[in-house]
């Protein structure tokens, strides 16, 4: 996806990656915590992740991409789409939760489970971790007790970074109250080589195993996960990029406490989301978020990588899906398209001018007719249901009024509202429509009737539109013309010219 001579930035990271470290085999990491539904902001980092581990690949490195699911972190709150008795579960682990619609195994695969569809759909392939299996199965347990060993250490570091003092009894670790579920609620008292010992605010006390009985707190475990996982190259939102911020702090007890080499870092930036022209972060916890199987049953997987693909990471995205996402799909489309393709942005004209009458409901056949009367031959069948499908959704779910339109299988009373001129003008367009006119030169045929009965081209215009559509604007009118009954149109004229 480089534009002409400029490499693009995910090969030019590669490069830097493969230069700084020799290692034998590249393990770039994303992750998530799967708290509620995972939004587009989050896709940016799994399809960052994916192009920089594609661009090693492409050097010739050995180099895998791995998922870490947060399974094993605590719900912070009961968010505003939980039942109320999801206030006794704050401070359990995910994965400990049971799933608030009761359809997976806990409240972690709820929400978790979609977005590996999406995955699947994005073409991604991804080595899945989920996080409370790897503490359960020990994999963590010498880097606990390290953290413990290493506990003065590591809270000097954090100190140090953030410029904050954490409170005398902090702990890196944080067990699981066995009999209250919380691991938010816990203070360790001590440990031995296999576990540590803590009261809870629950009034139990006891002990925690470093196999499965808690986990990490979230900077240590940043840092732990590096060398567990063996990660070299790591994208993530820029909060995590910010001075004292996790990332400075991971880079220093991975160096300090567990002797790794960080990984590469992509902070990237976070993508705004356009909707009806008001501008919103993607957060989702905050509410304002379209969850991206929703995304994607409106945007093909393909262009949905192009459009975040063709923006550097350090630079935000505004991500319109309505006219925006549309000029990305044109974008997208002289440049990778055959040319003889029928355009996205005309199917959804197309797909229009296809409805049956007083129904939703398109009918394929007539999309094709107008396909092929516009001028275009459909050649791969199944390509072009694909886009009348994504055109469809697109018109139902995200496009402006503007571009909406219905043909009036009767003239319009609108028709009333035509002047003389626009009259005489469609009278004169009536007499020039021949079948095998190209859309430019129906556009032009336009223009000539307006200059002939001496009225304004644009005037002309709105009288094509208000007798086919019953209002002055529409879709690009040559196209338009193009793609109906040359017969239908000739009598539509006549009859609103009186
Ligand atoms: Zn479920
Ligand atoms: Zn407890």
């Amino acid at each position: 996806m480089s534009s002409g001579t400029n490499k693009h930035w995910a090969e030019e990271i590669a490069e830097k990656v493969l230069e700084r470290r020799g290692v034998k085999k590249h393990v770039v990491a994303t992750g998530i915590t799967p708290s509620g539904h995972i939004h587009i902001g989050n896709l940016r980092e799994i399809i960052i992740a994916d192009a920089v581990r594609n661009a090693l690949l492409k050097r010739g490195a050995d180099a895998e991409m791995i998922y870490v699911a947060d399974t094993y972190d605590p719900l912070r709150r009961r968010y505003p789409f939980l039942p109320e008795n999801y206030e006794e579960h704050v401070g359990k682990p995910l994965s400990e939760i049971p799933d608030p619609e009761g359809c997976c195994e806990n409240y972690a695969e709820h929400f978790l489970n979609p977005f590996l569809e999406a995955l699947e759909e994005l073409s991604i392939e991804i080595k899945l971790y989920r996080a409370d299996e790897l503490y359960k199965r020990g994999a963590y347990a010498d880097a606990i007790k390290m953290a413990l060993e290493r506990r003065d250490d590591i809270k000097r570091i954090i100190d140090e970074a953030t410029g904050r003092r954490s409170p005398e009894d902090w702990s890196p670790f944080n067990p699981i109250c066995e009999r209250c579920g919380r691991l938010t609620t816990t203070k360790v008292k001590g440990f031995d080589a296999g576990g540590a010992f803590y009261e809870c605010e629950c009034g139990h006390g006891g002990f925690a195993p470093f196999k499965g009985g808690g986990k990490l707190t979230w900077r240590v475990d940043w840092a732990a996960r590096w060398k567990i996982l063996g990660v070299t190259v790591e994208p993530f939102g820029k909060d995590h990029a910010v001075a004292g911020g996790s990332y400075d702090t991971g880079v220093r007890i991975s160096k300090e406490i567990y002797g790794y080499e960080p990984p590469f870092p992509i902070p990237f930036e976070h993508i705004i989301l356009k909707l009806g022209g008001r501008l919103a972060k993607m957060s989702s916890s905050a509410g304002v978020n379209i969850p991206v199987k929703e995304i994607l049953e409106v945007v093909p997987p393909e262009i949905l990588k192009y459009a975040i693909l063709r923006t550097k990471p350090e630079r935000h995205i505004e991500f319109d899906p309505s006219l925006g996402l549309l000029s990305i799909i044109d974008e997208y489309e002289r440049r990778f398209a055959a040319a003889d393709d029928v355009p996205f942005r005309h199917v959804v004209m197309l797909v229009q001018l296809g409805r049956r009458p007083h129904s939703e409901e398109v009918d394929l056949s007539l999309v094709r007719a107008a396909a092929e009367r516009s001028g275009y031959v459909v050649k791969d069948e199944e390509a072009f249901m694909r886009k009348v499908m994504y055109a469809e959704r697109w018109l139902r779910r995200f496009a402006p009024e503007s571009m909406k339109f219905e043909l009036k299988e009767a003239l319009p009373p609108e028709a009333e509202t035509l002047t003389e001129g626009q009259k005489a003008a469609l009278r004169v367009l009536a007499s020039t429509l021949r079948d095998n006119m190209t859309a430019e030169e129906l556009h032009n045929a336009i223009y000539a009737a307006a200059e002939n009965v001496g009225i304004k081209g644009a005037d002309a215009f709105k009288a094509v539109y208000i007798a086919l559509l019953g209002k002055p604007s529409g879709p690009r009118a040559g196209w338009f013309l193009a793609s109906l009954d040359k017969e239908f149109v000739r009598r539509r004229f006549l009859e609103a010219a009186g």
